[in-house]
């Protein structure tokens, strides 16, 4: 069976800007080296894999790394539309 490995990842919005008091850092596919818990599923971003590290302004060291679609429909469920 031949099945090409097509997909489109970047099927979310590139403008994943923080909420107002969050800053969001864009991880390269070549810069993520570990394994992260996605608080937003619960499950782990294996290395390899892009996606964002969400980082609070006044407590940087609570910073959290997010499936990009995890961020998106967190901030959704937030009410936060732009
Ligand atoms: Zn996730």
């Amino acid at each position: 069976m031949a099945s090409s490995q097509h997909t489109t990842p970047e099927s979310f919005p590139d403008d994943l800007t923080g909420l107002d008091d969050e800053i969001v850092h864009p991880i390269q596919p070549y810069q993520a080296k570990k394994t992260y818990m996605c608080p937003g599923c619960a499950s782990t971003i294996a290395p390899g894999i892009g996606h964002l590290v969400i980082v609070p302004q006044d407590a940087p060291d609570l910073r959290r790394h997010w499936h990009r679609g995890c961020w998106y429909k967190e901030r959704r469920r937030l009410g936060y539309h732009r």
